[in-house]
């Protein structure tokens, strides 16, 4: 393991075992000509491997790692590492010089901005294959919720929308230094072959935030501002009460209330 500052206000917690890394790159089943995204390579323990498997394009924030990873990588013709935010960064520019077939994203994210990058990731419109990440294990949780638990949230549809969302497996806090308070999970997220059938996707995703505003209160009092005997007439015919909490819809009957308004 590096001498290193570990800046605990950039979620670092670099993962030390081996066999995890393996089981990352084996779920990741990464095609021919691929380009990978790795949003904060740390030490590089899982870029090392990532780099055996296609073109990298890293970002990592932390500017005291440039040392280390540069005495290993700058001779490495397939990756470049930009050093800067992945918040801040037009990434569909940063892909322009790249020609690939697929993209993926590969990484152990840092947990304090897990969602604000898969949104940023999702909104780019950059045409992701997989996303294989490390997330927090009640996060894990959350994006791939069922319908009807208590998990279930406006994220949980807005990223099933796109993937299709798997728990792959679970990474104990005692591979990481410094050891994380929690456990992890792996998750791979793999573009949906048939895209959902919406009218209008600004009115389904504010319609669906939202349904979920306040988690307690039913459909129609977190709906006060829409006609809601449009919706009523959708919840009656796929045989559901009108006084339904939000949780209780899937995502086909969400895009049929909104395609009704
Ligand atoms: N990939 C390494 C590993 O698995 O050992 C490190 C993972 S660590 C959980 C998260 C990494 O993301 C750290 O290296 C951290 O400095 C970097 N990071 C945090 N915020 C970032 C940001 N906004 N943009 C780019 N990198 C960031």
């Amino acid at each position: 393991m590096i001498e290193h500052n570990f800046k605990k206000k950039f979620g670092q917690n670099f993962l030390t075992d081996k066999n995890i890394i393996n089981k990352i790159i084996s779920v990741s089943n990464i095609k021919n000509n691929s380009l990978i995204i790795e949003i904060g390579p740390g030490s590089g323990s899982l870029t090392r491997e990532l780099i055996k498997y296609g073109q990298v394009l890293a970002y990592e924030i932390d500017t005291e790692l440039r040392k280390t990873l540069d005495n290993e990588f700058s001779n490495i013709s397939n990756i470049e590492i930009i050093y800067d935010d992945f918040l801040n960064r037009n990434i569909k520019k940063d892909l322009e010089k790249y020609k690939y077939n697929n993209l993926y994203v590969i990484a152990n994210l840092p947990y304090y901005i897990t969602t604000p990058i898969i949104i940023k990731l999702i909104e780019e419109k950059i045409n992701l294959e997989k996303m294989v990440i490390m997330v927090q294990k009640e996060v894990g949780e959350r994006f791939s919720a069922k319908v009807g638990t208590k998990d279930y949230s406006s994220i949980t549809i807005f990223l099933n929308y796109y993937y299709n969302i798997k728990q792959e497996f679970i990474v104990s806090k005692n591979s990481f230094i410094p050891k994380p308070k929690v456990d992890s999970v792996i998750l791979s997220l793999t573009k949906k072959q048939e895209k959902y059938k919406v009218k209008n996707e600004e009115i389904f995703f504010k319609l669906v935030k939202d349904s979920f505003k306040y988690k307690r209160k039913t459909l129609k009092n977190n709906l006060k501002n829409y006609n809601f005997s449009k919706i009523e007439e959708v919840l009656l015919k796929n045989n559901k009460k009108t006084d339904v909490r939000a949780e209780a819809l899937s995502i086909e009957d969400f895009i049929e209330i909104s395609n009704n308004l």
